[in-house]
């Protein structure tokens, strides 16, 4: 079978000392990584699955490519994910170990999890009811120290198992924005299936520094951020921690690609909408006009940031649309044109279709439904739910993605919102929650925000837009921000009540959490 990392396999000459991740200060090149992960994968080849305490480190790096090398599954975990969801991954996924690092990150995550640990016995031994969040497996914790490879002993015999295309590399949680986190087992053809369809579409090489802040216990920063320029034997910068800054100060000095989710957009297109002259924000647009890549993904990127990046450095951010489930559907092309507000074309191998909820398969010019893909790009299923697995699927094999979509004649899919929360059916309308928040986001008063559908008795749903003021001193009145709405869009799109907030609930990702805005 074709190797998911190759450039790992067995480094030598000046393929070792090309550096392979770097954060901060803290840099491993490809023969350190493949010496410290062939010697983690030793000891943890017996292990039925591992967890990976998944800071922005280079030991978890170290980690999940030891996971890879062993063909043991790997599960992300989020470190500052709260002790009920992280007993609920843990109690689902049954690790055999957790691996933690490096050091100093140690103590946390061990009293975290002795916290969750003596939580869930308590809950067993009192007797807790089937199904409930307890776990009864008690993983151990590895710290991972002392597998540096330098001072290790084994001989340099490299070789990354020889797991089959269909075995599971990771099993990623989602993000749980619409209900608790499920977990996606992605085979290693999935994983490999997309990188490739990415650097057909982007041009991507081992010649590309990606530079991100992405958390890593994600597909996006994990997957397509760490695994997507180890495939191609190049190398990523992490920053740690996001700054407009560091972002100038790594796409000037060498990185080629940015990858970002929208609110890190919003941060830079607010410093280029600065006066200018000053050296933060100048610095910042020439870095940004001269990356090769800018890409946003995993929620939509507002039109209003869009054309402001485009406006001060000459660039177009590239978006691309994907799950954890799917991995990645469509993306803009790097010599393709990209559209504000759409996500490209299906990616090479992958089918896309819409249909409505019977199954009837829509292809009309300019109809609206849910996106459903099929492809070597999805996961095999959900962990220990064949019931939510086969809900996920229709009878002929598709794999239904819950997000409402339209599809150009050049094959440009737009996402119009997921058809839980984004798509409010108003007065025998259909009506996208996305393209109203962009009119919004436009005004100058308006900072953020969430466009939901409520229970109205004449309408069925009526269009509510939760809005945080640039100034909350003045907000601009419920009125004209309804009148905006009806005169860009529709009159029957107009808000028709406005609610204001100090900020909108967002998880790691900076997703909005519209279910808690709706409860
Ligand atoms: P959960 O499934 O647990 O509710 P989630 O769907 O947010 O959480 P992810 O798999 O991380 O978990 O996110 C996938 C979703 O993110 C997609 O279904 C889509 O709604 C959204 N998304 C990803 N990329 C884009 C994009 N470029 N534009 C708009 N939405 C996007
Ligand atoms: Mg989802």
């Amino acid at each position: 079978m074709t190797l998911l990392l190759p450039a790992l396999q067995s480094p030598t000459g000046p393929a070792a000392s090309r550096e392979a991740v770097r954060f901060g200060a803290l840099s491993l090149a490809y023969g350190e990584l493949a010496a410290a992960s062939t010697a983690l994968a030793a000891r943890i080849a017996d292990a039925g699955r591992v967890a990976v305490w998944a800071t922005p480190t280079p030991e978890t790096v170290i980690a999940v490519v030891a996971a890879l090398r062993a063909g043991v599954p790997a599960v992300p975990l989020n470190p500052r994910t709260g002790e009920r969801e992280l007993a609920h991954i843990l109690g689902d996924s049954e690790p055999t170990a957790v691996l933690a690092g490096p050091d100093d990150e140690l103590p946390p995550a061990l009293e975290k999890l002795r916290r969750v640990m003596v939580d869930a016995r308590a809950a067993a031994a009192s007797g807790a009811p089937e199904g409930s969040e307890a776990y009864g497996a008690v993983p151990g914790v590895s710290a991972m120290g002392e597998a540096d490879g330098a001072g290790d002993a084994r001989p340099a015999a490299y070789g990354i198992a020889e797991a089959g295309p269909e075995d599971p590399a990771l099993i990623v949680y989602t993000s749980g924005t619409t209900g608790p986190p499920k977990g996606a087992v992605l085979p290693r053809r999935a994983v490999a299936a997309s990188l490739d369809a990415l650097e057909d579409a982007w041009g991507w090489t081992g010649d590309d520094v990606l530079v991100h802040a992405l958390p890593l216990f994600h597909v996006h920063g994990l997957i397509l951020g760490v695994l997507g320029p180890l495939r191609r034997g190049g190398s990523v910068r992490h920053l740690g921690k996001f700054s407009p800054e560091g972002v100038a100060r790594e796409l000037g000095s060498g990185g080629t690609m940015l990858f970002g989710v929208p609110t890190m957009y919003h941060r830079l297109a607010e410093v280029l909408a600065g006066p200018a002259g000053t050296a933060e924000r100048d610095s910042l647009a020439e870095a940004l006009g001269g990356a090769r890549l800018l890409v946003s993904g995993s929620a939509a990127l507002p039109v209003h940031d869009h054309e402001r990046i485009a406006a001060a450095t000459g660039r177009r951010v590239i978006e691309r649309y994907g799950m954890t489930e799917t991995l990645m559907n469509t993306g803009i092309r790097a010599d393709g044109v990209a559209r504000p507000g759409t996500v490209g074309p299906p990616l090479a191998g992958v089918e896309l279709r819409l249909a409505e909820d019977d199954g009837t398969v829509l292809d009309e010019p300019g109809a609206i439904g849910e996106i459903q893909v099929r492809g070597p790009n999805l996961f095999t299923g959900y962990l220990n739910r064949p019931d939510a697995t086969a809900a996920a699927h229709t009878a002929d094999g598709w794999f239904r993605t819950g997000d409402v979509g339209t599809v150009d004649p050049d094959g440009y899919v737009t996402i119009v919102g997921r058809k839980a929360t984004d798509l409010i059916k108003s007065g025998g309308y259909k009506i996208g929650a996305g393209e109203i928040e962009n009119v919004l986001l436009a005004h100058p008063g308006v900072r953020e925000v969430a466009v939901t559908g409520e229970e109205d008795p004449d309408l069925g749903e009526r269009v509510v837009a939760w809005v945080v003021a640039t100034d909350p001193g003045s907000p601009p009145s419920a009125e004209e921000l309804a009148d905006r709405v009806a005169a860009q869009l529709a009159p029957h799109k107009r808000p028709r009540t406005v609610r204001y907030l100090d900020a909108l609930p967002r998880n790691d990702l900076g997703k909005i959490m519209k279910r808690s805005l709706r409860a």
